[in-house]
Parts: structure tokens; C-alpha cells; sequence
């Protein structure tokens, strides 16, 4: 059991900002306006996360360590209808397995509950006083996977990762407020306006803001909005793309390639814009199902997808430009 735990991990837990992505989704799935990380060693020696969530109920807190234990999902069509983050019920699980976690968490009514777990075994409980939320330390990730700690980058790398992880689920959402703090260092800091713009021109530089041009489109049941333009700062690839359906930040090839062709006959300089592109769409028409880290969305119907994507990005290129 021990073993099928620690390969389990691996799918969820690939490095530390698969650990940051996953304890911070479970902070917004808590209604908590304000989220704080903290890390040191770029996360391989501590993930820290606080919110000011819901909490979790005293009873209910080692539950939330088993394996596909999710308070999310109730019946077997809640899967086709996800609203919430996660549904899996297995990340606290794979990562309590593969480090050292202590949980603190208090509910509106109930006495705060600390926990403390070692490679999956439980190694005290108690009572512990706090505001409402949830506290979450990570220590010493992969201290019992020696395999999986050589795939790890640098310290610094990791850091980066994950303050670009973290940049982008702030970007998804502006009513939030986030801080990351790596080795005492502010690397990021939002303040929750609401407007998504805010937010871009706390992550980018200036210059990202200045050929770039917003978008918002409805179709039917479907909502297009966000920013495109300024190829310049693309630095010749993908890495200032992201793409966010139901504000869930997602790969997708059909999204990227339309976006990409609308684009390109109003490039300069590279065929990659900038581009942050939120779709909100019912949830019974996609599957974010099919990837362990939920990164790849499939769509029911992709040409019309391709569509929308297509259509808004030129018109937003060509009246930009004009
Ligand atoms: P999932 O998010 O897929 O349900 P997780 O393993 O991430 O599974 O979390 C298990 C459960 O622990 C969640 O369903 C939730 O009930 C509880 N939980 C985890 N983190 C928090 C938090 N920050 N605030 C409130 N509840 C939490
Ligand atoms: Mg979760």
C-alpha cells in the first residue's frame, strides 16, 4: 500500500509547483479571498500555504489525507458538471505520502484541529487554536522518493516555476489576493480588485500593456474574453500564453492553433502573441478529466470552438491595429 501511494504521487506530485497548484486550488475551492505561499529551497524544503477558507471540520481533517476522500463530488454525475478545482480527492493524499505535512484548520463553528503526517503515517493530532481557514506546511518533498528528488531542478528554477504557476491562477482570478514569498524574497503580490487587468500589469512589464488589446465576446452560453497582442515580449515562444476555461489554466491544442492563425496576419515580429484568453463555458460540455494534473481539456464541439477563438482574436487584431 505504502509503495502504490508513492507511485500514485507521482502523478499528481510531479515537483514542487505541482504541490503549490494543487494546495492553492484547494484554497480557492474554500471561498478564500486572500491566499499566502511562502517557500524556501524553491519548495523542496518548505510549501507553506495560508487562507482564510472555509476550514475544514475537526472530524473531517484526516479523512481529507485518505485517498480519493474529496468533499466535492457527490454523485457519479457531479463528474460531468465539475464547478470546483479539484474532484479528485487525491492530492493531500500523494503529498502527505511523499514529505512531512502538518495541517491546522478551524470552521466558522468548530475549535481549530492541527495535524502532523510523516510519509503518509499520522504522528499526532491535536487541538489547536487560529482564525478561521487553513494552514498547510510542506517539508522536505520526495525525502523518501531519492529517485524522484534527481529529477528536481535547481532551487532557483523551481522557484521561478512556481512564481509562474502562481502568476497565472492570480491572473484567472483578480478577486483574490496572492502573495508569494521565496526565501524571505516578495516575488509576487496582487490585491484582489477584481479587475483582471490589474493583475496582468502586477505580473508583466509595462510594455506587455501597451500593443495589447482586450477582448469580450458572448456567444449563446459561451464567454470569450482577455488580452491579446504585443508579439515583441513573446520571446519567440509560448510561454506568455495561457489559456483559462472555467478559469482552469489548461493546454489546448485546438484554442492555441486558432488563436495562433488569427494572429498571424497581423504579426511583426514572432507568430506567438501574448495572450491570456478566458472561456467560460457550461461545464457538461468539456472534460477536464483525462490528464492526472487536469492540464488538457477536450470540448464536445471543437470547430465551433476553433471558431469563436478564431473570429474574436482577428476582429480584436484588426480593430486594435486600425
Ligand atoms: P480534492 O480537492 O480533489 O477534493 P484534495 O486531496 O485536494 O482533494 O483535498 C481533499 C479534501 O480536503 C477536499 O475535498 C476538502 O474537503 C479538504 N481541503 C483541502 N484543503 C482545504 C482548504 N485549504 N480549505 C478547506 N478544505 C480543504
Ligand atoms: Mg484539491
Amino acid at each position: 500500500k505504502d509503495t502504490f501511494n508513492k507511485i500514485a504521487a507521482g502523478e499528481v506530485v510531479e515537483r514542487p509547483s505541482s504541490v503549490v497548484k494543487e494546495l492553492v486550488e484547494n484554497s480557492i475551492d474554500a471561498g478564500s479571498k486572500e491566499i499566502h505561499v511562502e517557500i524556501q529551497g524553491g519548495g523542496e524544503e518548505l510549501i507553506r500555504v495560508l487562507d482564510k477558507g472555509e476550514g475544514i471540520e475537526p472530524d473531517d481533517m484526516l479523512k481529507a489525507f485518505m485517498p480519493h476522500a474529496t468533499s466535492k463530488i457527490m454523485t457519479a454525475d457531479d463528474l460531468f458538471r465539475i464547478r470546483t478545482m479539484g474532484f479528485r480527492g487525491e492530492a493531500l493524499s500523494s503529498i502527505s505520502s511523499v514529505s512531512k505535512v502538518l495541517m491546522r484548520s478551524r470552521t466558522e463553528g468548530s475549535d481549530g484541529r492541527e495535524v502532523y503526517i510523516e510519509g503518509g503515517d499520522l504522528k499526532y493530532e491535536k487541538y489547536s487554536p487560529m482564525d478561521r481557514g487553513t494552514l498547510i506546511e510542506v517539508r522536505d518533498l520526495f525525502y523518501n522518493v531519492p529517485a524522484r528528488k534527481k529529477f528536481l531542478k535547481t532551487r532557483s528554477k523551481e522557484a521561478g516555476t512556481i512564481g509562474e504557476i502562481l502568476s497565472k491562477i492570480a491572473i484567472a482570478y483578480p478577486e483574490i489576493s496572492f502573495s508569494l514569498v521565496s526565501d524571505g524574497k516578495t516575488l509576487l503580490k496582487t490585491y484582489g480588485t477584481g479587475d483582471q487587468k490589474d493583475v496582468i500589469r502586477q505580473v508583466y512589464t509595462k510594455k506587455i500593456q501597451e500593443n495589447t488589446f482586450p477582448f469580450h465576446e458572448e456567444f449563446d452560453s459561451l464567454r470569450i474574453s482577455g488580452f491579446v497582442g504585443n508579439e515583441e515580449i513573446s520571446r519567440g515562444n509560448r510561454s506568455q500564453q495561457s489559456i483559462f476555461v472555467n478559469r482552469r489554466l489548461v493546454q489546448s491544442r485546438t484554442i492555441t492553433v486558432a488563436a495562433e492563425n488569427a494572429f498571424r496576419a497581423f504579426a511583426t515580429v514572432s507568430r506567438f502573441p501574448f495572450l491570456i484568453l478566458n472561456i467560460d463555458i457550461l461545464p457538461e460540455i468539456i472534460d477536464v478529466n483525462i490528464h492526472p494534473q487536469k492540464a488538457e481539456i477536450k470540448f464536445e464541439d471543437d470547430r465551433h470552438i476553433f471558431k469563436v477563438v478564431f473570429d474574436t482574436i482577428h476582429k480584436t487584431m484588426a480593430e486594435g491595429l486600425k
